[in-house]
């Protein structure tokens, strides 16, 4: 799909060694009352809590430092103290690519566990647009779920992510793209001229972000908070595929944009594709969705419907959404499929898409396409990423779709 030009680099290991032995408790991911909390048992007292939590705060999230001797308006004391007992390594990167688009994705490696065996690696992806830069993150190693249309349902689940490696996720991706205040990007190619590179967050990497939910809130807690990383939770974007109990405390608790795997219009293919339909069906699913907490016209649903060839792509299944999203504020976004060596579909043929499209357009819903940018990155080492943008239509030309 994408032409561009693919540069690979292996970075030599920048965080924890994997077999480094004990890692000391990082400072990442934490609130601001926990970091009081491990302030306090160094021997800060409570008088001076608030205060020192916001230093730190600015160093960790404003400035993004990683080293406690450069946070010069803490005592030279207590900076002892911290760095004799935490750590603020980022995940290791193993491998980076950058798309000539300025499309990048990391390869990055959690630190080892207790055992000293090296950590499991997840996947991040930063897909700059004009002045908007998304980064979309992993909420678990592998899934749970076996959506049969997805390669990470095919991986066995490891385990969720912490918070530090949700935040983390984050900061790596500040790191590599020069968004600190005193710092650039390596390489600016394709990324947004403004200072801020990465402007919206999706949870759409791997795993199901409500089934991990407490970590999840925490992280996108400190990814929104006005004093560190700023991004506003109406630019943060969780995609689910359909937890439904859980939808709730989402917005309740969280108040992010959502999105919706929903992929079929009717049960019977719903629960194939999306097996966890079987537990919550389309119905009940909707249902979440008209009473989401927040959602109104401003703040609309996103669903997203992966494009298969012969399998859900009708002009009967197009007009079947429609109907079926009649009076949710939403968003539609049709996903070309993404293929993968052994995957038992095929990407849906682009005038199928466009006609299926039409119907969705005339039903009122604006550039209801994307396509996954950097696909041949994600091509490249097998796996898939659903990190994806809207393309235009002079760029779907340009890609000869
Ligand atoms: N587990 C969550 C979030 C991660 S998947 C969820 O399912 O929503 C993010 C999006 O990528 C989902 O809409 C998912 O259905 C879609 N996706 C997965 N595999 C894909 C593929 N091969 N091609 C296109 N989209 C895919
Ligand atoms: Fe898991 Fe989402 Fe993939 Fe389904 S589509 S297997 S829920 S990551």
């Amino acid at each position: 799909m994408s032409e561009s030009a693919i540069t690979l680099a292996e970075t030599a290991p920048s965080g924890p060694a994997a077999n480094g032995g004990e890692r000391p408790p990082s400072l990442i991911g934490l609130g601001r009352e926990a970091l009081g909390a491990r302030l306090h048992g160094l021997g800060v007292p409570e008088r001076a809590l608030r205060m020192r939590v916001s230093q730190l705060w600015h160093w960790l999230y404003l400035r993004g430092r990683t080293d406690f001797a450069e946070m010069t308006n803490v005592s030279k004391d207590l900076r002892g103290r911290l760095a004799g007992a935490f750590t603020l390594a980022r995940p290791e990167i193993s491998a980076e690519q950058v798309s000539a688009d300025g499309t990048r994705k990391w390869l990055l490696r959690l630190a080892p566990g207790d055992d000293g065996r090296p950590g499991p690696e997840i996947e991040t992806v930063y897909i700059p647009e004009d002045a908007r830069g998304t980064l979309c993150i992993s909420s678990q190693v592998g899934c749970t779920l076996t959506c049969t249309f997805c390669h990470t349902g095919t991986q066995r689940l490891v385990r969720n992510l912490t918070a530090e490696e949700i935040v983390g996720q984050v900061l790596v991706a500040r790191d590599r793209l020069g968004e600190w205040p005193d710092a650039a990007p390596d390489d600016p190619t394709g990324l947004p001229a403004s200072e801020r590179k990465i402007t919206n967050i999706v949870l759409m990497g791997m795993g199901e972000p409500l089934y991990n939910f407490e970590n999840v809130k925490a992280a996108m807690e400190i990814a929104a908070d006005g004093e560190g990383l700023s991004v506003s939770k109406r630019r943060i974007t969780l995609s689910t595929s359909g937890i439904v109990p859980m939808i709730e405390r989402c917005g309740a608790e969280l108040g992010v944009m959502l999105a919706i795997s929903l992929h079929a219009v009717r049960d019977d293919l719903r629960d194939e594709l999306v097996p966890i339909n079987r537990k919550y069906p389309i119905a009940e699913l909707l249902e979440a969705c008209r009473t989401y907490p927040g959602v109104s016209n401003a703040r609309r649903i996103t669903f997203e419907y992966v494009m298969l060839k012969g399998v859900n792509d009708s002009i009967a299944d197009a007009k079947e959404l429609v109907r079926l999203l009649a009076g949710i504020p939403a968003k539609i976004n049709l996903i070309p499929f993404n293929p993968w060596p052994g995957a038992p579909y095929a990407c849906s043929d682009w005038e199928q898409i466009e006609r299926f499209a039409e119907i969705v357009n005339r039903a009122g819903y604006a550039s209801p396409v994307r396509t996954p940018r950097g696909r041949d990155i994600m091509a490249a080492c097998g796996q898939l990423k659903s990190a994806s943008v809207k393309l235009s239509a002079s760029a779907r030309r340009r890609a000869g779709a």
